[in-house]
């Protein structure tokens, strides 16, 4: 076990592990419910955070947070190529057609 990342909350957290997931790199999430003590002890240690089952996945794991890291980052619209609608930048889907983004 590895520990990998660090949330700021238990919805990031959960996010990343599907990602994980998805990327076939199996992982969990402690302490989702630790945030209540954050002040009594330091952040870092009470917020929810994210474990690779095997050390060995993290190179492939940085590659996956920095995927999402630059999907979350992105602003903006994109306008579909099938149907011309505008759609917010973070989707990678086209929300009227369906069509990809990317
Ligand atoms: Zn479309």
């Amino acid at each position: 076990m590895k520990r990998f990342f660090a949330a700021w909350n238990r919805v990031d957290a959960w996010l990343l592990r599907d990602r994980l997931q998805h990327a076939g790199i199996d992982s969990h999430v402690f302490n989702e419910h630790m945030a209540a003590i954050v002040g009594d002890v330091p952040p870092d240690v009470a917020s929810p955070q994210v474990w690779l089952a095997d050390e060995a996945d993290l190179p492939r794991a940085r590659a996956v947070l920095a995927e999402w890291q630059a999907e979350r980052a992105r602003t903006g619209q994109r306008e579909c190529r099938h149907c011309t609608e505008i759609n917010p930048a973070t989707f990678d889907l086209c929300w009227k057609c369906g069509a990809s983004l990317t």
